[in-house]
């Protein structure tokens, strides 16, 4: 296994961009993944996920930057020969081999010895559930075991330096997902192999990986746990993307003790209060936006208590939608929308009030997390 170190890494693609402001597909970047690590790579569409990964494999030679494993520049390596297994979207089988040869196939190719090779397929044949299948040609399968036979050929050898995945699970059946990737995580802690899954899909970076790389427009934007994603994101997009729904953003200012959105005061927790004061927030030409998880808010009727708490503030709700266990509830404060998740079965008051704690309400200034260890904005 490798630790895989992108030193001063970004990528421009030959004659694109031109026309944009921004020439990179990869924002120059300086980033280490670290050995055994178990890594999802998650974004939208055409935020450079692909890019990334095919400079790290070797298919792509960065524009500048090198690429390190384990200390040893591989740049100017093909992919074979820094070792490392990918496998890919669409499954790559032989269709005239059977599947067992199909595992043996990278295993003959490196001149590996038949008892270890028979070992070693029978493992992993037993790992995907296609030991019943050994014997058939890979041409008879359906295209979920088809990519299964991928996925073992990137699992049967054990020395590889890293594996790498790109969405190898989008033409595979809903519910075989979740047993597949189950199936991945459990070979990730047998064998502690460097492991970077490419995924679009939240839900599937969640339950993969160790740590969640969350990218868009060509840029790292975090690299965390699930939790830390989900708690304390550092960008607003990271904040909108992770979740269902996601992270409400509302637009604010800061008047040296607490947000004030659309005229009405939001209470922060203390540390975001120190920071906001010590980055001179209230003076800032920085645009500031709170940012509170749906899950975090708690609809309750507006009333004398809620008009006396300072955690409390008076909103019109403009619609619920029922989502089985709970109610997305629609509302508005001051000018602005945001929602809220409350329990299914409990009724929603007409007069509405909104408990905010402010443990939950993070501040973000240009996009930013405002938090004690960032920089001052302002000199
Ligand atoms: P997807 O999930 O759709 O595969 P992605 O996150 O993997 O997207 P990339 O395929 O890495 O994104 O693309 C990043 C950017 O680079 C996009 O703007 C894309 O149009 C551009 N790009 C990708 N490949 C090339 C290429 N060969 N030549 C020019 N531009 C490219």
């Amino acid at each position: 296994m490798a630790s895989i170190h992108l030193k001063n890494l970004g990528h421009r693609y030959p004659a694109s961009g031109a026309e944009s402001d921004n020439p990179y597909a990869l924002n120059p970047l300086d980033q280490v993944w670290e050995d055994g690590g178990a890594y999802a790579l998650l974004g939208p569409s055409g935020c450079g996920k692909t890019t990334l990964l095919n400079i790290i494999s070797g298919l792509l030679r960065p524009s500048e930057g090198r690429v390190l494993f384990d200390g040893e520049d591989v740049t100017d390596l093909s992919t074979e020969r820094r070792n490392i297994a990918q496998v890919f979207q669409f499954p790559v089988v032989y269709d005239t081999l059977t599947v067992a040869e199909n595992l043996a196939f990278p295993l003959r190719n490196r001149g590996i010895d038949n008892a270890t090779i028979e070992a070693r397929v029978a493992d992993t044949l037993s790992m995907l559930g296609l030991d019943a299948r050994a014997n058939e040609r890979a041409r008879s399968l359906n295209a979920d075991d088809k990519q299964k036979i991928s996925l073992g050929r990137g699992l049967v050898r054990t020395d590889v330096r890293a594996i790498l995945f790109d969405e190898p699970l989008t033409v595979i059946d809903p519910h075989l997902k979740w047993q597949l990737r189950t199936e991945l995580k459990k070979i990730h802690e047998r064998f502690g192999h460097t492991m970077i899954y490419v995924t679009h899909d939240q839900t599937e970076a969640l339950t993969f990986a160790d740590k969640v790389v969350v990218m868009n427009a060509g840029s790292i934007l975090q690299v965390g746990t699930p939790k830390e994603l989900f708690d304390r994101p550092r960008h607003t997009f990271v904040g909108t993307f992770i979740g269902s729904p996601g992270m409400n953003v509302l637009s604010c200012t800061f008047d040296g003790t607490a947000a004030i959105v659309d005229g009405v005061r939001i209470a922060l927790d203390e540390a975001t209060l120190a920071a906001a004061q010590a980055q001179g927030l209230a003076s800032t030409d920085a645009a500031l936006e709170i940012g509170i998880r749906p899950e975090s808010l708690q609809v309750i009727a507006a009333d004398v208590n809620t008009a006396n708490d300072t955690h409390c503030v008076n909103v019109e709700v403009v619609g619920v939608e029922d989502l089985g266990r709970h109610s997305l509830v629609r509302l508005r404060l001051g000018e602005q929308l945001l929602c809220a998740l409350h329990p299914e079965g409990a009724g929603i008051p007409e007069a509405a009030a909104l408990r905010i704690d402010p443990a939950c309400t993070l501040l973000y200034a240009d996009a930013l997390l405002v938090e004690a260890n960032n920089e001052p904005l302002l000199p």
